[in-house]
Formats: structure tokens, C-alpha cells, sequence
């Protein structure tokens, strides 16, 4: 982003997807502001850490993407997930201080099997980057819109498939906002 002019995004839906995509854009100098409707961001990820969260999968990539269904999802998901491969997801983790182990199945958990310190330190990150965290605001629908991953229409097995695609479109999502913005500057 130029130096002269601080771009500003919206996210709807402060859940993996929403704040992975918060991430990227705070990276790149964008001022991120993520709204939720409910009173804390990140809930059903909480929920996935009680009985024991599965983040990603160790099984080899393209074995990996095929887990993921119907076919023309799968393309989609394809392009995200290779930008958020899950070796990649595993050493993002592993950055904010959060270790992991493979389980027997291949899943692949954090060390303590929650999500509530992983969710803790990635709103400590987030927040010292700049990111405006917002609770009980519910988004409507507004011009380029980015909200939570599960919206869009694809299926997968338990087994990390599904956060790995959440944090994955999320990547995805706050790149396409990047190069839109990059455009805008062209123009
Ligand atoms: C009990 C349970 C266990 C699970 N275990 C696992 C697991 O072990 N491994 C795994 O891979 N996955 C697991 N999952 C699935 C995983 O938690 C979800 O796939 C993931 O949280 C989806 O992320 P998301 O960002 O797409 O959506 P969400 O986590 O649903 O986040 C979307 C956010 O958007 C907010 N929102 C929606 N609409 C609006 C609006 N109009 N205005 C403002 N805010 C809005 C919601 O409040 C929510 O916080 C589990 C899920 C549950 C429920």
C-alpha cells in the first residue's frame, strides 16, 4: 500500500476465516476492523477445543485435497488451501507459541487439544498490530463483503478438514481484498 493513504476494510465474522483474512490485510497496512455478532469473537472455534480440536491433517496435500466435496468446491478450495497448505497452517500455529503433535489417525492437534490458548494468542497479535476487534455488531449486507468461510458451499470430514479450509479462504479472501485494493491504487 502507498505511503500517503491507509486503506480500510471491514470484516463480518470474527471466526478463523474472518480473522485469518484480518491478518493478512493488517499485514499489508490495511486498518482492519472485524465485527461480530456475538458478545466474543471465535465461540465455535472454542467449541472445537472441548473435546479435543483436530486443526489440520498430516496425510500427504493432494490426498488431502480431495477430502473435500462437491467437485467444483474442491477446485475453489484447492487454490485457497494452497496458499494455506497445512504444513503451513502447522508452522503458523507453531508461531504463536502454540506446539502440536500428530495423533495416531494423522490429525493433527495443539499440544493442550484446546483452542482457547491458540485464540487468546492470536487476539493478543492481532490486536497489538492494530486490528479492531468489535463485538455485538451484526453486519448486514454491504458492498465487498468478506464473512465466514462455512458460508460457502463445500463439505468435508471431521478430521481438521474443515479449519484448514476456514483459515485457508480466509488467506485467500484477505489476498483477493489486497490485490482489489492494489487495483484501485492503479486506477
Ligand atoms: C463442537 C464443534 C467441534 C468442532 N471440532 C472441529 C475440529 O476438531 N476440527 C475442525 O477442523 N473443525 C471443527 N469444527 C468446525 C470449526 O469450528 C468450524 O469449521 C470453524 O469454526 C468455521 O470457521 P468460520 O470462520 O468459517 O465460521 P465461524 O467459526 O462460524 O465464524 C463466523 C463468525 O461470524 C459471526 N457472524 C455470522 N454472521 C454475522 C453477521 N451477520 N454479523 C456479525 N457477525 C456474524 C458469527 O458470530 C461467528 O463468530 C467444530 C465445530 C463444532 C461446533
Amino acid at each position: 500500500m502507498s505511503d500517503s493513504f491507509t486503506p480500510q476494510v471491514a470484516i463480518i465474522g470474527g471466526g478463523p476465516a474472518g480473522l485469518m483474512a484480518a491478518e493478512v490485510l493488517s499485514s499489508a497496512g490495511v486498518q482492519v476492523d472485524v465485527y461480530d455478532a456475538m458478545p466474543s469473537l471465535g465461540r465455535k472455534f472454542l467449541q472445537a477445543g472441548v473435546g479435543g480440536m483436530n486443526i489440520t491433517h498430516s496425510e500427504a496435500f493432494d490426498t488431502f485435497c480431495t477430502r473435500y466435496g462437491p467437485p467444483q468446491a474442491q477446485a475453489q478450495l484447492q487454490a485457497a488451501l494452497e496458499q494455506l497448505p497445512p504444513t503451513a497452517l502447522r508452522a503458523w500455529v507453531h508461531g504463536l507459541g502454540i506446539d502440536t503433535f500428530v495423533g495416531s489417525s494423522g490429525r493433527v492437534f495443539p499440544t493442550e487439544m484446546k483452542a482457547a490458548p491458540l485464540l487468546r494468542a492470536w487476539l493478543h497479535r492481532l490486536r497489538s498490530d492494530g486490528v479492531r476487534l468489535h463485538v455485538r455488531h451484526r453486519g448486514g449486507y454491504l458492498d465487498r463483503l468478506f464473512c465466514a468461510s462455512e458460508m460457502l458451499d463445500w463439505e468435508a470430514p471431521t478430521g481438521g478438514y474443515l479449519l484448514t479450509a476456514c483459515f485457508a479462504s480466509g488467506k485467500q479472501a484477505g489476498s483477493g481484498v489486497l490485490e482489489w485494493l492494489s487495483q484501485q491504487e492503479k486506477n
